[in-house]
């Protein structure tokens, strides 16, 4: 298949979610996670419409970045160390996985921008051992404390919920996500306006739009 073709069929499926919930579709925006593929089929993802682009590993970001263009946004969405901010720091527009302040202190090192870096907090929601990400008690105070950070700001919160056969059974922790989310906003802190949630991947991104999801985060249902 096509990346044309795939999009197509997600992007239907995104305007009836979006229809059965109510919500407006043009706010709701995709992520092609190139890091199964090559740059070629990154670049006909870029082609066939897309702007936004994910890896989670530091090599796979710096090598497309190198030989991909036109105007995109780059996303890190794979757990970060520290010591690996430095490398793709001036490459990043968003990154997905604030889970320490460790991490924070280093990115305001590293940061030469004026404008903050846009940040998703995450989340471990499902609490699977497997998943990285803080647990849901600790989000608000995490979330308090990247206020000494300038160059942070928080944008939003994500998650991935647990693999499972039935997406229905996602729900729960889209919605927990979401209710932290109107938490965070009910502080009304500068730093963390938290107006996006970054929410469903291939198996359970209908009902991740169904929940509220902002940026969806797909790779083998759209690109391979
Ligand atoms: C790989 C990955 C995705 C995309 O997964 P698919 O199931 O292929 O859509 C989304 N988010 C994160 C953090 C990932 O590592």
């Amino acid at each position: 298949m096509t990346v044309k073709e795939n999009l197509q069929k997600i992007e239907d499926e995104i305007i009836a979610a979006c229809q059965r919930s109510g919500r407006d579709p043009d706010v709701v925006k995709l992520i092609a996670v190139t890091k199964y593929v090559t740059v070629e089929r990154t670049q006909e993802a870029i082609d066939s419409g897309i702007f936004h682009i994910g890896e989670n590993r530091v090599e796979g970001i710096l090598e497309k970045e190198e030989t991909i263009t036109g105007a995109i946004n780059w996303h890190f969405i794979g757990s970060l160390q520290s010591k690996k901010v430095k490398k793709i720091i001036s490459k990043i527009h968003y990154l997905h996985s604030l889970d320490r302040l460790a991490l924070a202190e280093e990115i305001q090192k590293r940061w030469s921008k004026s404008e903050p870096l846009k940040c998703f907090v995450q989340v471990n929601v499902s609490g699977e051992e497997s998943k990285s990400g803080l647990n849901p008690k600790e989000a608000i105070t995490f979330v308090k404390n990247l206020e000494q950070y300038p160059a942070i700001e928080v944008v939003g919160l994500m998650t991935m919920a647990p693999f499972v056969e039935d997406p229905e059974e996602t729900r729960p922790v889209f919605k927990q996500l979401r209710l932290l989310q109107q938490d965070v906003q009910a502080l009304a802190l500068q730093h963390a306006p938290c107006e996006e949630l970054s929410m469903g991947m291939s198996n359970d991104y209908i009902v991740a739009v169904e929940e509220g999801a902002t940026f969806l985060r797909i790779g083998s249902s759209l690109v391979g």
